[in-house]
């Protein structure tokens, strides 16, 4: 198995918003707002080369948004999916798999392209995967999370026929080495791959756990559903990983792609940060 990091961009998302009820003159600290309060956050992808499979997790914000709505995400950086991959040596034609932990748009946004009036398939030769519940759950938005959850995302997915889905069934096996975890406080059925790489474990983290800012226990994003489920999924999710010394893949880190973390007398903290290639 050969593991990539693929960066797509940076964004902002208001800092209040990303964490939830902590106050800005404590986050503020580590995470400094703009004068709209916005903070920057990556959109950072991972590729898995493994037996003949090019599976990519996510796939960022993509480029078919009008003006007015990236507007409001002040995308910057200079790094986007198609140069990331092509630094790998790959293109969107290689990938055999577009594995999608949620349907929200900075998660799928790269999904689907436009071409003239049509929307089509930006991966011609990949099958899609999330799952049914979760598919469910975001075509039928309800009115809170419905700004995440593009149509033009969605529905041409199903519509090219490339769309398969995935037992909501925790710890299925989605291929040889890769396990995937599903969590329900973000959004209804979240999927996060678990990678088992020589001899570590590397979980992608999606928005169970969006940077390193968000390892104390309160420090819930205010865009998730059910705050007390990410509260209980988080706990458990971090007590198993200090323990065994999970490696964290963060797709939000503005700055950390990897982390560990370890168990001290405040509960669950940060141990050490790095890149994945210090590990490959
Ligand atoms: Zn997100």
């Amino acid at each position: 198995m050969k593991l990539h990091t693929i960066d797509t961009g940076l964004f902002k998302l208001d800092g209040g918003a990303m964490f939830g009820v902590v106050p800005k003159s404590i986050w503020q600290k580590s995470n400094p707002a703009d004068s709209n309060n916005m903070c920057t956050w990556a959109m950072r992808c991972l590729l898995i080369e493994d037996g003949g499979r090019l599976i990519l997790v996510d796939n960022g914000i993509g480029n078919k948004q009008d003006e007015k709505f990236l507007g409001h995400y002040f995308l910057h950086g200079d790094d986007t999916l198609d140069k990331s991959l092509a630094a790998k040596g790959f293109s969107r034609a290689d990938i055999t798999d577009v594995f999608l932990t949620h349907l929200h748009f900075d998660h799928c946004g790269g999904s689907i392209e436009r071409n003239g009036d049509q929307l089509r398939p930006a991966f011609k030769n990949a099958i899609y995967w999330t799952n049914q519940q979760h598919w469910d759950w975001a075509i039928h938005p309800n009115a809170r999370e419905k700004a995440s959850f593009l149509k033009e995302n969605i529905l041409p997915i199903q519509e090219s026929g490339q769309l398969r889905f995935i037992p909501s069934q925790d710890g299925v096996l989605f291929h040889e080495g890769i396990k995937i975890r599903f969590a329900y406080g973000h959004t209804d059925a979240m999927m996060l791959p678990q990678l088992s790489y020589k001899d570590k474990t590397i979980v992608y983290m999606a928005d169970l756990l969006p940077s390193v800012g968000h390892i104390p226990l309160p420090y819930v994003m205010a865009y998730d559903m059910f705050p007390l489920q990410t509260l209980k999924e988080k706990k458990e999710f971090l007590e198993e990983a200090a323990t065994n010394e999970y490696i964290l893949y963060l797709e939000h880190d503005p700055i950390n792609e990897c982390c560990t973390l370890q168990q001290t007398e405040k509960g669950i903290r940060l141990k050490d940060t790095f890149k994945l290639v210090e590990i490959l």
